[in-house]
């Protein structure tokens, strides 16, 4: 049932927005399109299948086993159901926020998170193209948060499931008006709004590290509204890649001299 929630979930947007990409795209892609899906869905296998034969849904059980032994912060309180719920969605949130800020300014995690940041382009299989061990360090960061937390299991299932289709929406290369985007962006992130994350310029990818709400990015100072040479203009992917990686490359790029641009110096470019 879980199975089938989270699967069905993901197909389900995966193909309302590549209909939506198709009828109204925000930028025409770099590259063909066929290459670059083809490179993005095998990694995407590669990080189901990873995790299907070691941590699978750990994050879940371990809520579960943090609800029997009475681990974490909400445990050792009795509020309401949906209290407790919301609580542990925004922290949890709030966690993956301050995750992707660390990825970005330690060199070690930088070196798995720029798979993602390479893409050329920028559409919904950006938001499946992860490191299979950045994959597995970020389920073994959940586990940690959840039990820390002692987040109900129902708010780890609704918090996965909202994620996943968190990141194939905000990669979406879907053109939405701007007046709508801007009320959007308010509560949600909009894919305007994370693209800005994408760009080539370091104060730019330094920006706009929220994943479902905007809130976090407005509260810390990393919010950018827009890239300075405008959404149609601006380059994406990274400065020292600007040629296309297969599976192959992508898997072997953490291990690779060549680290780039890491930190979150605020540097003029
Ligand atoms: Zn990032």
């Amino acid at each position: 049932m879980e199975i089938l929630v989270r699967f069905g979930s993901f197909i389900a947007l995966f193909i309302l927005m590549a209909l939506w990409e198709m009828q109204r795209p925000r930028r025409p892609l770099t590259q063909p399109k066929v290459n670059h899906w083809r490179t993005n869905l095998a990694l995407l296998l590669t990080d189901v299948l990873l995790l299907r034969f070691t941590l699978g849904a750990a994050a879940l059980a371990t809520a579960g086993y943090a609800q029997q032994h009475g681990w974490g912060l909400l445990n050792i309180t009795a509020w309401p159901a949906w209290l407790e719920l919301l609580l542990a969605w925004l922290l949890l949130d709030l966690a993956l926020y301050l995750q992707h800020v660390l990825s970005h300014a330690l060199p070690v995690f930088w070196r798995l998170h720029r798979v993602h940041h390479s893409d050329l382009d920028f559409d919904l299989t950006t938001g499946v193209r992860f490191h299979p061990l950045e994959i597995l360090l970020s389920m073994l960061y959940k586990m940690a948060a959840v039990a820390a937390l002692g987040a109900p299991p129902l708010a780890v299932l609704i918090f996965e499931v909202a994620l996943n289709g968190a990141s194939v929406f905000n990669h979406g290369n879907v053109y939405i008006p701007e007046k709508i985007d801007r009320w959007l962006r308010f509560l949600i992130v909009t894919p305007d709004m994370h693209r800005v994350h994408h760009s080539s310029v370091v104060n730019e990818t330094n920006s706009n590290f929220g994943f479902s709400i905007s809130l976090w990015d407005r509260l810390c100072g990393t919010y950018r509204a827009q890239p300075a040479l405008g959404q149609l203009e601006f380059e994406i992917g990274l400065k020292e890649y600007r040629e296309r990686l297969g599976w192959g490359a992508l898997l072997l790029l953490p291990f690779r001299r060549r680290l780039g641009r890491y930190s979150l110096r605020r540097d003029a470019d």
